[in-house]
């Protein structure tokens, strides 16, 4: 689905005279792969480059030097830059700035309408995006008068209605309280696992991150780590020193693991800790 080879982006500011002022480097030299239908998380923190990256996936953003390919499509092209857009969608962090209509299924409608799905698909599209989110009984609402997980819901739906292969959700749970992230999260997962939409997910959550196929930690523009959550998961020590938490359960695993207990690495949830404790203590 996303093939991204030696992707280096700088972003330049200049002067009133076109003097170049400052350079900074915020993409050096990625290289990531995704498949069809996988869940992908990122991590990183602030400033390491994620929704950069997440620009050019989505041909925001022009790669100057290294390779972008979406859906085998080459980002770099002119000709490709809608189709690029249009295979691969974004939701960002601000449920706000991202919805325009008055009410909800006018809003999820306005994606498919600017491309010009004929007005009777353009329902279709809408209803059955309303209900893949969890969203369809909220139809003729407005939307200031939704929580915050229903408006990233609301806005995920507007994105899957223009039918996406793949979604990029910009850390869209960052602004959300803890029930709303997990609707938003249960919602995006329905959507990779039902309709095998592939996922982007840049999240500052760890918990997030358990279910996800792959994993990578962005520090300063590089791909930092990659693997699956139990592989970066189980680099407790690394992920501290790139300023990163893991999952609360991990933490206390690893705890007690340096405690001397022999209990395995990258624990991802409790019910994986409660076992390996029982084993621990039936062998005693
Ligand atoms: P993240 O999403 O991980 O917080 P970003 O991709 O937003 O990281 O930013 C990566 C680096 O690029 C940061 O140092 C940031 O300050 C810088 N940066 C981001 N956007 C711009 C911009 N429009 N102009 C100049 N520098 C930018
Ligand atoms: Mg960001």
């Amino acid at each position: 689905m996303i093939k991204i080879k030696n992707l280096v982006h700088e972003y330049i500011r200049r002067d009133e005279d076109d003097n170049v002022v400052d350079i900074k480097k915020a993409l050096d030299d990625v290289n990531i792969e995704v498949k069809k239908g996988e869940f992908v998380a990122i991590l990183g923190h602030n400033g390491s480059g994620k929704s950069t990256l997440a620009k050019h996936i989505n041909a925001l953003l022009y790669p100057e030097e290294g390779q972008v390919i979406v859906d085998g499509l080459d980002a770099s092209k002119e000709e490709n830059l809608w189709k690029v857009r249009q295979r691969a969608g974004m939701v960002f962090q601000n449920p706000d700035n991202q919805i325009i209509g008055t009410m909800v299924e006018e809003d999820v409608g306005f994606g498919p309408e600017n491309m010009g799905v004929p007005p009777e698909k353009i329902w279709e599209r809408v209803e059955k995006s309303l209900k893949a989110v969890g969203m369809y009984q909220y139809r003729k609402k407005s939307p200031n008068k939704l929580s915050g997980g229903q408006k990233q819901r609301v806005a995920i739906a507007g994105v899957v209605a223009m039918h996406p292969k793949c979604i990029i959700l910009d850390e869209a749970t960052a602004m959300l309280d803890p029930g709303g992230r997990k609707e938003v999260l249960r919602a995006v997962r329905g959507l990779n696992q039902v309709e095998e939409v592939t996922i982007l997910h840049i999240t500052h959550y760890m918990e997030e991150v358990v279910h996800a196929d792959k994993v990578f930690v962005m520090d300063k523009g590089k791909v930092a780590m990659a693997g699956t959550p139990r592989e970066i998961f189980s680099r407790v020590e690394e992920l501290q020193t790139l300023g990163l938490n893991v999952p609360q359960v991990t933490l206390l695993a690893h705890e007690l693991r340096k405690a001397g207990l022999p209990v395995s690495k990258g624990i991802l949830t409790g019910e994986e800790l409660t076992r390996e404790l029982l084993t621990i203590k039936a062998g005693r």
